[in-house]
């Protein structure tokens, strides 16, 4: 029995059940309990959320999440092999945990859960990326989500929080920045997880603003920031050629030196470039 929930060690569960990790899943266990329950923890105060869980596997997290109080887990796993595992955590927390089959790229869950609703993950990092690059490009602001808790590649965690000047800075601190905040709560090293990945691993935590940190349209400033740092050793003036024939003179106007790279322009600076050239008359 373990202390925080009164069911089994998650080794027995794994065995029990022959969880043997796939490498095809990018399965890599989280085991210990105290573990998950800080991850949980770091998600904030679950007891008013619906928690959205994608990649639950064994249970790991999912336990962590029920015994920290969340009001209810809906948990979406794609391997089949999981679910008789989490049905005995939902015979333990009576109403709380819904699990669906299915890959979470392609389910809408929002038929499930009730707002506030948080997300947490410790998922493959292919995955957690293009779902974290989704989750924060929805049509409309603030999102359906109040928060993310999400397990990364810790270099993709260092990009997703750096600031200008700094090497991990690109397109997904920005897309980040502009409407969350951003922060690594938590680094793992490889040996907590089973099996061990090659690489260090890093919880980021992001809560949505209200509104964006300063104006813009979303499609106009994901064109120039993908534009500025897909040639990120470029001038200013010289990548972003393609975006408007009279770049140079608003990256004027909106107080950037065209000579400048994608590397050393802040928030407010490529919000007003985009601003800019959503005006500019063609
Ligand atoms: N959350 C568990 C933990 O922390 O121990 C498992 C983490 S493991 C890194 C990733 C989990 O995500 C696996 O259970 C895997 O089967 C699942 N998974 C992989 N791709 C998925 C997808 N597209 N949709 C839903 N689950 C997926």
């Amino acid at each position: 029995m373990s202390a925080i929930d009164g069911l089994p060690p998650l080794r027995d569960v794994i065995a029990r059940h022959d969880l043997r990790a796939k490498k095809q899943l990018g399965q890599n266990f989280l085991l210990d309990l105290n573990l998950t329950a800080k991850i949980a923890r770091a998600a904030g105060d679950l007891s008013g959320s619906d928690v959205i869980e994608v990649g639950p596997g064994p249970g790991g997290l999912t336990r962590g999440l029920l015994a920290e109080g969340a009001r209810k887990v809906l948990a979406i796993e794609k391997d089949a092999r999981a679910l008789p595992a989490l049905a005995e955590i939902a015979a333990a927390y009576p109403g709380r945990l819904e699990v669906i089959e299915g890959d979470a790229l392609e389910i809408d869950p929002l038929a499930h859960v009730q707002a506030p609703i948080r997300i947490v993950a410790n998922l493959p990092y292919n995955v957690g990326t293009e779902l974290l690059i989704r989750w924060l490009t929805p049509k409309d602001w603030p999102p359906f989500w109040q928060s993310l808790t999400l397990m990364f590649q810790k270099e993709v965690a260092e990009r997703i929080v750096a600031l200008p000047g700094s090497k991990a800075y690109g397109r997904l601190a920005v897309l980040a920045q502009w409407r969350a905040d951003a922060k690594i709560v938590m680094t793992l090293p490889p040996e907590a997880f089973v099996p061990a990945p090659k690489i260090h691993s890093a919880v980021v935590h992001l809560t949505a603003l209200d509104a964006p940190r300063y104006p813009a349209d979303a499609k106009v400033l994901s064109r120039v920031v993908a534009a500025g740092f897909n040639q990120r050793r470029k001038m200013l003036r010289a990548s972003l050629k393609g975006i408007h024939p009279e770049i140079e003179r608003l990256l004027e106007e909106a107080g950037i030196a065209p000579t400048s790279r994608a590397e050393e322009i802040g928030l407010e600076q490529f919000c007003a470039l985009a601003r800019a050239v959503a005006e500019a008359p063609r």
